[in-house]
């Protein structure tokens, strides 16, 4: 089953800036797929469609069949979780667990429920030791787990991560890897966006590759091979 359908999206910023031009890929429920570029490729841009922060100035973006527009941004924000690269813009309550917690207050969600899930979850990133600290005054690599964890507390069907490496060393690399191959196991759709070859070839199930804007190449993992 297709979660994600995107179809000759292009976008183009105020300044005339085309980030997007003509991309068009799709992505199969349950898997792994790297979307692959170097900075400027319009990773990020692309990214923002796929939850409507961004709706689409030319082509369709379509989850789990519906099509993002106004009326159905809501909706698709819940389907669709994204981790971004910078954890400073995700993550500002005054304690990690308030963070976590505070998407499911805001659904109105009871207490009891919502301690569980939060407990859950800040145990599966790996940060319940953290849970009383403040955000704040973490780490870099601390706050990206506490910036994953208030998006997988939500339970969207589909996760994307912005450059999930950045400043990891080999051993938050590996954690990293662990925890998303665990969340595909409990059958979530993960895409990663990244400049980072090894990532793409270590991990995806299919590796998207973008260039200024365009679709270079779709495929599995040897794609990267005909790379070198
Ligand atoms: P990536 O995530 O792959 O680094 P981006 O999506 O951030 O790529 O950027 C794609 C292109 O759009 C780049 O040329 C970038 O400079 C440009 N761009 C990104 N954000 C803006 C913006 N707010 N205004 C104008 N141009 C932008
Ligand atoms: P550790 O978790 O091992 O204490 P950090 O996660 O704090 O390490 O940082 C790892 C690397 O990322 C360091 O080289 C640090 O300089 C850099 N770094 C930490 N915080 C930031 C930040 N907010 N922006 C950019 N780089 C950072």
């Amino acid at each position: 089953k297709r979660v994600i359908e995107v179809q000759d999206l292009s976008y183009r910023y105020p300044d005339g800036t085309e980030a997007l031009k003509g991309v068009s890929f799709s992505i199969d429920w349950g898997t792994k797929t790297v979307l692959l570029g170097p900075n400027g490729s319009g990773k990020s841009t692309l990214i923002m469609h796929l939850n409507g922060v961004f709706l689409p100035q030319k082509g369709k973006v379509f989850v789990d069949g519906q099509e993002v527009t106004k009326k159905t941004e809501q909706t698709v924000r819940r389907k669709v979780g994204i981790v971004f690269q910078d954890p400073d813009d995700q993550v500002f309550a005054s304690t990690v667990w308030e963070d976590v917690a505070f998407g499911l207050f805001n659904l109105g969600m009871q207490e009891k429920e919502i301690k569980e899930r939060v407990e859950e979850v800040l145990k599966l990133v790996g940060v319940w030791h953290l849970r009383n600290r403040i955000p704040y005054h973490l780490s870099y690599g601390e706050k990206k787990k506490v910036a994953l964890a208030g998006v997988l507390v939500m339970e969207p069907e589909i996760v994307v991560l912005d450059e999930p490496g950045t400043y990891l060393d080999p051993q938050g690399k590996r954690e990293l890897f662990w925890m998303l191959d665990e969340l595909c196991k409990n059958r979530k759709t993960l895409l990663i966006a990244t400049h980072d070859v090894d990532l793409a070839a270590e991990w995806a199930d299919k590796v998207i590759i973008l260039k200024e804007g365009r679709v270079l190449k779709e495929g599995g993992k040897d794609l990267l091979l005909e790379e070198e």
